[in-house]
């Protein structure tokens, strides 16, 4: 449903749930969450919750698909059953398998995956409750959890998603805004190399409003790269932070 007759923004200029149209869900993060994986992490986007848990670098049994000269990534984005107000079937979708693909690929390109040839490094993302942005907040997860589980990056990445509603452009849209706003542009990317690795646009922005909604993403992942540097130095004891392990914005 598109927002034509329903009002997302109000006459102050603020959305359905108080924020101002470039602010952020409250965040939180948190790494070495699950004792059996290498390297973990938990991330919230307002009420969007996904875990991510990374295996490896590792041999699996299936010798044929490794490669002579690098690590294989493979990943798994996968919605719990329980986490939307339907119940999700539990079987891989297609938007799940597409999904899988694209956060691979944003994950890719900041990994030296040349270090550790004939092995594989395996990511899963399971969403534990869905309100927009999941695919933005597993990049983000994801990114944590691969630091934790110490496999060597050139920088962090982190993702946020853009929308325009009532046409006005709104930073890190929840599942209301996605469902009846007029665009959705998830983006992804390592500031520290200047490097954008996801970027996808569903429904219609001009020119201009492409400009502002890259840019307005793109300063909001810096702000997230810099919460999870902090979060990782938390636990590592490499300068202080809020909390051991976790930091909340
Ligand atoms: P993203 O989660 O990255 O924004 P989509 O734009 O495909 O990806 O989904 C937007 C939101 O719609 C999700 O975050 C979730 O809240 C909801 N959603 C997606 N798939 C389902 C599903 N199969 N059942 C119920 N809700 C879903």
């Amino acid at each position: 449903m598109k927002a034509e007759g329903v009002r997302l923004i109000t006459e102050e200029g603020l959305r359905h749930d108080g924020r101002r149209p470039e602010d952020l869900r409250p965040i939180k993060m948190q790494v070495g969450v699950l004792s059996n994986a290498d390297g973990s992490a938990i991330v919230e986007y307002g009420k969007t919750k996904v875990i991510a848990a990374v295996y490896g670098p590792r041999e699996p049994p299936q010798k044929f698909m490794l490669l002579p000269d690098r690590a294989v990534l493979r990943v798994r984005y996968h919605m719990a059953p329980f986490s939307t107000s339907d119940r999700k079937n539990p079987a891989p979708s297609r938007r799940e398998i597409e999904l899988s693909k694209v956060i691979r690929e944003a994950l890719e390109p900041v990994l030296l995956l040349e270090y550790f040839p004939r092995t594989a490094i395996d990511v899963f993302i399971e969403v534990l409750q869905a309100d927009g942005g999941t695919r933005t907040t597993g990049v983000t997860a994801a990114s944590l959890a691969l630091a934790d589980a110490g496999i060597p990056m050139k920088a962090l990445v982190a993702g946020v998603a853009v929308g325009k509603v009532n046409g006005v452009l709104v930073l890190d849209i929840d599942e209301v805004e996605d469902s009846m706003g007029e665009a959705d542009m998830p983006v992804a990317g390592a500031p520290d190399l200047g490097l954008i690795t996801l970027l996808q646009l569903n429904g219609v922005l001009s020119e201009d409003e492409f400009k502002r909604a890259l840019d307005m993403a793109w300063r909001a992942i810096e702000r997230i790269v810099e919460m999870e540097k902090e979060v990782l130095r938390g636990k590592y004891g490499l300068a202080p932070a809020q909390e051991q392990g976790g930091v909340e914005g």
